[in-house]
């Protein structure tokens, strides 16, 4: 489709949604009232700005199902988050949901080259988690043979991995590696397995990374984005060109914001990604802030694809650490160990305040071989990355060297960081 033809679909879908949340949210109606906002003024996306923001909080706050946009016998699903203190925020789902869901995730595997022909393993927790029914959902729309193991049970999986000829793995990065390292342990050679494709997302993670994984398991790894907030897995994917992430715009409008100012940001510009959600029955989202900072890109794709695309997420802001006044982004850190390669890709930054100052130590784990070798070796090691670390980020940090596999492994997302600092 064409970018104007992408416009106009979008334009006129907009104005759909913004007329079903007025109707049938309270919470919009009255948040649209405030600012003496109707339907009527939203005529195309040039009159997206118009609208307000939703945030997490307002999830919370019409906990649990105050928000839908649907009478709750027109459910058939709910997810919600995994949150550990206080309420989760809750989503849901029509019929028609369900299945635009599955088709955008079955575009999604097909834009990483999967067809009908291969086995896809879902390692993503299966449950109140979006990751692995929506990943379940699309590959089997696809047609392919759907292995919906969920995470965990490590040394089972990659059993039947091998015994079912399994070509698609989908996971988080973070499991991945995790996988890949007990394969070498369970002497499972990976790169010769009929593995092809691996989409990993659900965490921020490095183009590094990418590489890491890519060799050790013998495939190409792609991005997938999403969140619960706005559908789940899905809202945008990687071609095969692995240039960004293109956004599915015939199903939500993509914004990136200053995360000050909130003001819109020309493509190009690194800010706050924001969502709107075009066709969602149950729950639509008007200017979602999703807190993941990213770039839009609009320049046209090798793969011939219209769709803007947006760079890897850098991280979050909830996630961005701030130590003496300087953003940090764990995956800045990982970017950093994989390209120095000497040490392996699992690291923690524990973050701590002595005094007035802040601390900032990684902790990283280096290779087996590495740690059997001798001191002089593994302090020049350190010196090397608390040098690249001091260029990259512009601050200082410790580094400690660990024996392997003593930082806590993940079949999730993955802890990176510890901070205890009283704030
Ligand atoms: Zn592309």
């Amino acid at each position: 489709m064409s970018r104007e033809g992408i416009r106009e679909l979008q334009s006129k879908r907009l104005q759909e949604t913004v007329r079903r949340v007025y109707e049938n949210v309270p919470f919009y109606q009255k948040a649209f009232q405030e600012i003496g906002l109707e339907p009527g003024d939203i005529k195309s996306v040039d009159d997206l700005s118009k609208l307000p923001f939703t945030v997490k909080q307002d999830l919370r706050d019409n906990y649990p199902f105050d928000l839908f946009a649907v009478p709750k016998s027109e459910l058939v699903r709910v997810h919600a988050s995994s949150g550990t203190t206080g309420k989760p925020i809750v989503v849901g789902y029509t019929q028609n949901d369900i299945n635009n869901w599955a088709d955008l995730m079955a575009r999604c595997f097909a834009m990483a080259g999967a067809t009908k022909d291969d086995t896809v393993q879902i390692a993503y927790g299966y449950g109140l988690f979006t990751g692995g029914l929506g990943c379940h959902y699309g590959a089997e729309r696809l047609g392919a043979t759907v292995v919906p193991i969920s995470g965990g049970n490590t040394k089972r999986q990659l059993m039947l991995m091998q015994d079912f000829g399994t070509t698609v793995l989908a996971c988080t990065p973070s499991y991945a590696l995790y996988l890949a390292e007990e394969a070498v342990h369970m002497g499972i050679d990976l790169p010769a397995s009929q593995l092809r494709i691996g989409v990993f997302g659900a965490e921020p993670w490095s183009d590094n990374m990418r590489k890491e994984l890519e060799n050790k398991m013998g495939i190409d790894a792609y991005n997938i984005y999403g969140l619960s907030e706005v559908i789940g897995p899905g809202v945008s994917m990687e071609c095969q060109c692995k240039n960004g992430m293109h956004i599915n715009e015939d199903y939500f409008i993509a914004e990136v914001v200053d995360p000050e100012t909130l003001e819109p940001l020309p493509y190009g510009q690194k800010g706050e990604l924001v969502f709107t959600s075009l066709l969602k029955e149950a729950f639509p989202v008007i200017r979602y802030r999703t807190r993941d900072i990213s770039v839009l890109i609009e320049e046209k794709c090798d793969c011939g694809r219209t769709f803007v695309r947006m760079e890897r997420v850098a991280g979050r802001t909830d996630d961005m650490l701030i130590i003496r006044g300087v953003n940090v982004f764990p995956s800045q850190i990982e970017s950093v160990l994989l390209a120095i390669g000497e040490t392996e890709p699992h690291y923690q930054l524990v973050v701590d305040r002595k005094g007035a100052m802040d601390d900032l130590e990684i902790w990283v784990e280096v290779s087996d071989k590495m740690f059997s070798d001798e001191i002089r070796r593994l302090e020049e090691l350190e010196r090397k990355l608390r040098n690249e670390i001091q260029s990259v980020l512009g601050i200082s940090a410790k580094i400690k060297l660990v024996e392997p596999r003593t930082i806590p492994r993940s079949e999730g997302k993955a802890k990176r960081i510890v901070d205890k600092r009283e704030l």
